[in-house]
C-alpha cells in the first residue's frame, strides 16, 4: 500500500485517481470504516479537523490532513472533489455535518455516504440530496435487538422485511441432504451457505448435508429466516 508524505493537493490527487475513499470525521465511527477500508486495499484520505486524532492515524491511512470540511477551499486544496466517493462521518456537530453535505454536493461529488445520528438529522441530509445516509447507531441497535431475542449468531436486515440470518441447522435439517428437506416450501427460506466445524464456509446447493455443529446462513423474508433460526 503506497503511503503519502507530502500533504497537499498533488498528492490527495493522485489518491483520488485509485480505487480511495475520502472520510471526514475521524472519530469512532469513521475512524473504524477508514481503517477498515485500509484493510480491505482501498486508499483513503482521512479529514478531520482534530490535530491529535489527525497525528494519531498518520500512519495508519494512506494520508490524513487536518482541516474544517465546511470550507470548500480546504476541501477543493485537497482534490475532495476529485473523489468518486465521500464519506462524512460528523455526527454530533449536525451543523457541520450539514455544510460539509453541503459543500460536497456542489462540488459534484458523484457519491456521498453520511452519517446521521437522528431520523431529524437523517432527513436533512436526504432532502439535500446525499445519496446515502446512514444510522449507525439506530441500525446497529435494531440489529442487536434481533439478536438478543432469538437463536441467531449474526443477523442482517438486507431491507425492510427481508434478512440474512447466522445460526445452527434446527435438528430436522441435519443428515438429509437440502434438496430433500423441503425446506423452501415448508418453511419459505434458504440455506445459501454453511461452515462445517474449523472449515471455510461453502455456497450450500440441493446436495449439502448438515451436521449438528455446523452453522449456516439461512435467507428469507425476515420473520420466516428468524422462526426458522428458532427450530430446535
Ligand atoms: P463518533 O460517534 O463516531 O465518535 P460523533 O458522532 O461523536 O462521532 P462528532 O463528534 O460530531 O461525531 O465528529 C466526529 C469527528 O468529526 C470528530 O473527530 C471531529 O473532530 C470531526 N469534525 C467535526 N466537525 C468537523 C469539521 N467541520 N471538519 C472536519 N472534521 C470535523
Amino acid at each position: 500500500m503506497a503511503r503519502f508524505s507530502i500533504f497537499g493537493g498533488d498528492t490527495t490527487r493522485r489518491i483520488a485517481e485509485a480505487d480511495s475513499v475520502a472520510v471526514i470525521g475521524l472519530g469512532r465511527f469513521g475512524r473504524s470504516l477508514a481503517l477498515e477500508l485500509m484493510a480491505a486495499g482501498t486508499d483513503v484520505l482521512g479529514i478531520d479537523m482534530d490535530e491529535e486524532l489527525v497525528q494519531a492515524l498518520n500512519t495508519q491511512l494512506t494520508q490524513v490532513v487536518r482541516a474544517d470540511a465546511t470550507k470548500e477551499e480546504a476541501l477543493r486544496q485537497l482534490a475532495v472533489d476529485e473523489f468518486d466517493r465521500v464519506v462524512v462521518a460528523i455526527g454530533n456537530d449536525i451543523q457541520a455535518s450539514i455544510l460539509t453535505c453541503s459543500v460536497l454536493l456542489g462540488m459534484g461529488v458523484p457519491i456521498i455516504w453520511a452519517k446521521a445520528v437522528d431520523d431529524r438529522h437523517g432527513l436533512i441530509l436526504e432532502q439535500l440530496g446525499v445519496h446515502h445516509v446512514i444510522y449507525p447507531e439506530k441500525d446497529m441497535g435494531k440489529r442487536v435487538a434481533h439478536l438478543v431475542r432469538g437463536a441467531a449468531l449474526d443477523y442482517i436486515e438486507v431491507e425492510q422485511g427481508y434478512a440474512i440470518v447466522k445460526a445452527s441447522p434446527p435438528a430436522r435439517l441435519c443428515g438429509v441432504p437440502l434438496g430433500q428437506s423441503g425446506l423452501r416450501k415448508e418453511f419459505g427460506v434458504t440455506v445459501a451457505a454453511f461452515k462445517k466445524p474449523g472449515a471455510d464456509w461453502h455456497n450450500a446447493d440441493a446436495d449439502t448435508v448438515l451436521g449438528p455443529d455446523d452453522r449456516i446462513l439461512i435467507v428469507g423474508p425476515t420473520r420466516m429466516a428468524e422462526g426458522f433460526a428458532q427450530l430446535r
